[in-house]
């Protein structure tokens, strides 16, 4: 397979961030997706969405444009409740229920999924292949961040050193750059707003030297320039105000500047579903 990319978005609000007490105040981050949406215009990419579905039924955005992104739109939860903090029941029903929502959309079953946070063990991420998804991006391997899980993968298939197949599903790791001393981020998200371009791209460029895929995960409050409610700005300790807030207006250039990256480094832009698709 030649060099792949893949860009995902996860489609949640500011408030489904655990940070939050969960007062809604009809504030919305989705200008920032929209800002996503403009680079991938602009780049002429694809890129997979994964979205909390209760945005589907009260949210005014107009979702069915996602689909002209290489048509794969997955989901991540109903309202983005941690896996690891349910039990098997409230999790099965929880899915089932955020399925429910994305085919009263979209009038078709989800073929992706990533669990809130990554934080799923082996036993939940049997109920989600049970369900007939074709693949999965909740692993990663970065201990020192306690949100996320990093559940256990013996009975896959190793095709590559981020994709595992068992049977017909596919399993996506996001990637860390391994050191002597443990695990960088390299895989987007907060990391790729917080930490400065020329050391983020240092890494990645490091990685993708050994490496025939790469990709990443991006949020729609990275891009966002709206303005949090104060009232919940209150409640938050400095460092979650960091860690929500730091850097925003920097993460439109740094995408566009990892993109290029990659394309001078020979990566096609592609989709989870037409990865799998190219598996087969
Ligand atoms: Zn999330």
């Amino acid at each position: 397979m030649n060099k792949t990319a893949i860009i995902s978005i996860d489609v949640e609000e500011w408030y489904h961030l655990d940070y939050f007490s969960g007062d809604r105040s009809g504030h919305s981050v989705m200008d920032g997706l929209e800002n996503i949406l403009r680079v991938l215009d602009e780049e002429r990419i694809p890129a997979s969405f994964f979205i909390v579905t209760e945005l589907l039924a009260n949210h005014s955005f107009n979702f069915d444009i996602l689909k002209k992104y290489g048509d794969d739109v997955g989901i991540h939860s109903c309202n983005h409740k941690k896996p690891n903090t349910q039990c098997v029941e409230e999790f099965t029903e929880d899915l089932d229920s955020a399925i429910r929502d994305y085919i009263k959309y979209f009038s078709q079953a989800p073929t992706g999924y990533r669990a809130p946070c990554f934080a799923i063990d082996k036993e939940k991420m049997e109920v989600v292949r049970a369900k007939d998804f074709l693949y999965d991006s909740s692993k990663i391997d970065l201990p020192q961040n306690k949100l996320y899980g990093n559940f256990d993968l013996t009975d896959y298939e190793k095709i590559s050193p981020l994709v595992y197949k068992c049977q017909n599903f596919t399993v996506f790791e996001v990637p860390t750059k391994k050191t002597a001393t443990g695990s960088l981020p390299i895989g987007g998200g907060g990391y790729l707003r917080i930490i400065p371009g020329w050391l983020y791209e240092r890494w990645v460029r490091s990685y993708i030297r050994d490496s025939e895929f790469y990709h990443i995960y991006l949020h729609p409050y990275e891009f966002s320039t709206s303005k949090i409610p104060a009232s919940e700005l209150r409640s938050m300790s400095f460092l979650n105000r960091f860690r929500m807030l730091y850097n925003r207006r920097s993460t439109r250039k740094k995408l566009k500047s990892l993109i290029r990256l990659l394309k001078g480094n020979g990566y096609k832009f592609s989709t989870y579903r037409q990865y799998c698709t190219n598996l087969k």
